[in-house]
Formats: C-alpha cells, sequence, structure tokens
C-alpha cells in the first residue's frame, strides 16, 4: 500500500486540532494560551487535549463543535487531495495541496469564532491579510488582488457607514419616545476587515459576486428565522432588530468560490 494516502488524513486531523485550539483560547486570552475547560475553567493538560479527552476536574466532555471540526477537518483535506488530480478541477489548485489547507485553517478559524462570538478579532485580521494578500498575489496577480482588496474594504465600509447612521436615527426616535436606547450597531467593523480580506483572496472582480452570495444568503437565513420567530408568536418587537452576523455568510461564499469544483462557480455565476 501507497502510504502516501495516509497524509491528507493525518493533516486533517492535525489541522482540526489546530482550528479547534485557536477557536478555544483566542476569543478568551487573545494569544497562544493553555487550553481551560468550558465548563470549570481548570486548565487542560495537553495530552488530554490534544487526545479530544474529557476535562480531568469535571468530566465535561468536549463539545460537539470540536468533534464536527475534527470530521470536516478530514473530509476537506481528502477532497483538497484529490482536487490535485484531474478528478476535480478547483479555483485553489494553483495554490497546492498545503496552501490550500492553510486558508482552510484560518477559514475555519475566523468562522468559528464568528459563529460563537459574533466576533472577528483584530490579530487574526493582521494575520489574515498578509496570507490573502500572499494567496491572491499568486491566484490572480498583484492588481486584481489589490483592486479586490480594496474593493470589499470600500462595499462594507459603505454598509457600515449606513448601519451606524441608522443605528443613531433609531437610538434618537426611541429617546424621543422616552425609550433607553443602545446604539448597537448593526454591522462590525470585524465584517469590514473581513471583506477587505476576501477581497484580496478573491480579487477584482470576483470580490462583487462574493460579497452578494454572503449578503444574499444572510439575507436568507435572517428571513426564514424572523418567519420563525413570528409564528411562535413571541418577541414580536424584537423579531426585525434581529443581529446578522454577516462575517460566516461571507466565508461560505469565500469558500465555495475557491473551493468547489469550477462547473458549480459557473452555474451559479
Ligand atoms: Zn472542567
Amino acid at each position: 500500500m501507497d502510504v502516501t494516502i495516509l497524509i491528507p488524513f493525518l493533516v486533517g486531523w492535525l489541522a482540526a486540532l489546530l482550528v479547534n485550539y485557536l477557536a478555544d483560547v483566542l476569543p478568551t486570552t487573545r494569544k497562544l494560551s493553555a487550553p481551560t475547560c468550558r465548563q470549570c475553567s481548570a486548565t487542560f493538560a495537553w495530552t488530554d487535549y490534544l487526545l479530544l479527552k474529557n476535562c480531568s476536574a469535571c468530566e465535561k466532555a468536549r463539545g460537539w463543535r470540536t468533534w464536527l471540526t475534527q470530521l470536516l477537518g478530514v473530509v476537506l483535506s481528502v477532497y483538497v487531495w484529490l482536487s490535485r488530480y484531474d478528478v476535480i478541477k478547483t479555483p485553489t489548485d494553483t495554490l497546492g495541496y498545503w496552501l490550500a489547507m492553510l486558508l482552510l485553517v484560518y477559514l475555519g478559524m475566523v468562522f468559528i469564532i464568528d459563529m460563537e462570538h459574533r466576533l472577528i478579532l483584530h490579530p487574526t485580521s493582521i494575520v489574515g491579510t498578509i496570507l490573502a494578500a500572499g494567496l491572491g498575489l499568486l491566484l490572480h496577480g498583484w492588481q486584481a488582488t489589490l483592486m479586490g482588496g480594496i474593493a470589499g474594504f470600500g462595499i462594507m465600509y459603505t454598509f457600515y457607514l449606513f448601519g451606524v447612521l441608522f443605528s443613531k436615527m433609531r437610538a434618537k426616535r426611541m429617546r424621543a419616545q422616552g425609550i433607553e436606547a443602545d446604539e448597537e450597531d448593526a454591522l462590525g467593523f470585524g465584517d469590514v476587515n473581513l471583506a477587505g480580506i476576501l477581497g484580496l483572496l478573491l480579487g477584482w472582480p470576483l470580490i462583487w459576486f462574493g460579497l452578494l452570495l454572503g449578503i444574499l444568503g444572510g439575507g436568507i437565513i435572517s428571513l426564514l428565522l424572523v418567519i420563525f420567530v413570528l409564528i411562535q408568536q413571541r418577541y414580536k418587537e424584537n423579531a426585525l432588530m434581529i443581529f446578522i452576523p454577516y462575517g460566516p455568510y461571507f466565508i461560505l461564499s469565500a469558500f465555495i468560490l475557491l473551493y468547489l469544483p469550477h462547473w458549480t462557480t459557473k452555474f451559479i455565476s
């Protein structure tokens, strides 16, 4: 048997461990600290942590996200490995296996942190900018990369400014009615940074389509949520104020455009 077939399984598992680790520690400590239990905050022994064992202090099992990430890590790694052969052709073929996996680790980490904490951390955005600029250069040259980055950032920054304006107006209206109002931003600045990063990665003009796909995806899911909440007859007045985290949808649309076979992107664009 050719042992090289084991490489994508092993690398996928290790890459997923890295994603799980970064998503576990970065949102709380902002540095590469020792992982701790979500329930009792006891520090994990590294061997226990990496072997996905329960917490030794309180026996709390590792969450379903950990296991799902491990599974997806292996599946996606094998998929990226196979796409090197002519069976599946994807836009990331030109990057090769290792760079395509590195990008997956980054996207997976940002996706999970944003889903769980509604947060896109500044340090991860800085690392992402460097990574995306480098990979963008390899994928489509410096002009398209630079243009894509500026367009992605600029488009979402415009939305961000509208969001700020909207929440200021809403707060003013609510105060006029004598209601305590918070000026919560409809769109976080992390989303603006992320759109810039994905712009570098997808390049111009694909970033247009990437953002559109993300916003449509986010809009459709949010609409379904609003309908669901209205059917439940609860939170009636709050139904239209559900926060839409765009980050995960942008990452999903970038994943679709970069990792799915060419024929699927032709089909949807
Ligand atoms: Zn514990």
